[in-house]
């Protein structure tokens, strides 16, 4: 209910805004310039959703999914014409998870944290989230903002574009917050038409489209939600003002959404049923990647270059979203750094002089470089390595091979380790992405030590990419 002063101030600002029109519209959308297809979306979302449910534990209670569906349907179902993909496939699942949040994915898969369900007070205000993730999906905000694809031009390629549309840093700090990944940072522009649009499928779905807002000063209420959706869909009072004054113009459809017992029910089962973990705490139990991340926690000593032999088991890892799928020996564990991610023996990775040295092991990066020609790409990224690094030298010239089917340099690199003072031997395998984009491979281990090579063919061989 409104109080006597806020009301005033609404008609106010309801007449300042609709003084140069005859009648208040609602607010007209436009989807932005996209350079991928409509199938990319599809596509980036699949891969993303894959890597989502093997990190996150998925609440299996076929009750709250269902009534989390059915609300999810009725919102599809309300999307203007305008902005339905038909090759998208919404589905809704609910994670285990305490935190208030909830992201939606490209072309379509939706996640809904159980803390976001049980924070909500009506189910307006838990469709109203969804509703705005939901409208993020049919705007194509993702592709779109990677279309721009100034922001993360470093990362580029298939790192780039899920980490445009998954979350805002680069490679090695997604990995360091996984489950960060997929919340979703857009600029101010989409996420006001994700509210705007938000608004609009609430009230064509029955909804009273304020509860959108209204769930903003819910998450508030409730301690902002940690990290949560607040945290990433800025200025709330703003929007809270935006989203009541678009509801103005808004008539609610009476023959959608009929309040009844069923959101009571759903939220008396899930306090039932103890507490959710936190995402913090997912991570840190770490039970679903099984090589484990290991971000910044490189021991400040340096390596000792005395490694275990690679075991001849390996294991699948996925890395860059879900971009790249590799095998590396199941004694190796995962390092990420800054862009690059590494697979490394114990003992092979420690600092030097305040840098991550490593003396053994296999990194993956992509580089966004001038040229559209693989083998100057490739002299632009060794020239990269090169600077501030004396010692490094090519050996030989270019190899022709072929890497996840696709062309392929090889080139030979010698180098003095700056940890132990050994002479080591550094192959780089480039390839380019379709976007252009070059990707590489690094192995690196001693001069002297042979024992290293098998591993790094198998490791070649069984990487692919998806791009
Ligand atoms: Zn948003």
């Amino acid at each position: 209910m409104f109080k006597r002063q806020t009301l005033i101030a609404w008609l106010a600002l309801v007449a300042i805004s609709v003084m140069p029109f005859s009648a208040l519209a609602q607010t007209q959308i436009k989807l932005h310039s996209n350079k991928y297809s409509v199938q990319d979306d599809v596509k980036l979302g699949r891969q993303a959703a894959q890597e989502a449910e093997s990190q996150f534990p998925l609440l299996r209670d076929e009750e709250v999914r269902n009534y989390v569906e059915s609300v999810g349907r009725r919102l599809v179902g309300s999307i203007p014409r305008e902005f339905q993909h038909p090759e998208f496939a919404y589905y809704f699942k609910v994670v285990n998870a305490r935190d208030i949040n909830a992201f939606a994915l490209p072309g379509g898969p939706m996640y809904v944290n159980r803390g976001m369900i049980e924070a909500a007070r009506t189910e307006g205000e838990m469709a109203g989230v969804m509703a705005h993730e939901i409208s993020h999906v049919a705007l194509r905000h993702g592709t779109a903002q990677a279309s721009k694809g100034q922001k993360y031009s470093i990362l580029g390629g298939i790192a780039g574009i899920a980490g445009t549309i998954l979350g805002g840093p680069g490679v090695g700090q997604l990995a360091q917050a996984p489950f960060a990944v997929y919340l979703l940072k857009f600029s101010r522009e989409y996420e006001n038409e994700a509210d705007i649009l938000g608004a609009q499928i609430m009230a064509q779905a029955g909804y009273n489209p304020r509860d959108l807002a209204n769930m903003f000063r819910t998450i508030e209420q409730q301690g902002g939600g940690g990290g949560g959706f607040l945290s990433d869909h800025p200025s709330p009072s703003d929007r809270y003002a935006r989203i009541n004054r678009e509801a103005e113009s808004l008539r609610v459809n009476n023959s959608g959404y009929r309040e009844s017992r069923d959101f009571a029910r759903v939220q008396e089962r899930l306090r039932g049923s103890g507490s959710a973990p936190t995402m913090a705490e997912i991570q840190r139990s770490g039970q679903r990647n099984p090589v484990g991340e290991q971000t910044g926690n490189y021991p400040s000593n340096p390596p000792s270059g005395r490694v275990a032999y690679p075991s001849s088991r390996y294991q699948s890892v996925s890395i860059f979203n879900g971009g790249v799928n590799v095998r590396v020996p199941s004694n190796w564990r995962q390092v990420n750094e800054g862009n690059a991610v590494w697979f490394v023996p114990e003992g092979a990775y420690g600092q030097a002089n305040g840098q991550a040295v490593y003396t053994h092991g296999a990194s993956f990066g992509v580089a966004q470089t001038n040229s559209r020609n693989l083998q100057s790409a490739t002299q632009d990224l060794i020239n990269s390595f090169a600077q501030g690094n004396n010692n490094l030298r090519t050996s030989g010239g270019y190899q022709r091979s072929s890497l996840s089917g696709r062309t392929a340099l090889v080139s030979t690199l010698t180098n003095v380790n700056e940890a132990t003072g050994r002479p080591e031997i550094i192959r780089l395998i480039t390839t380019q992405l379709r976007n252009g984009q070059l990707f590489y491979m690094v192995a690196v281990a001693p001069q002297n030590e042979r024992g290293f090579e098998n591993a790094f063919n198998q490791i070649l061989r069984s990487l692919r990419i998806n791009d």
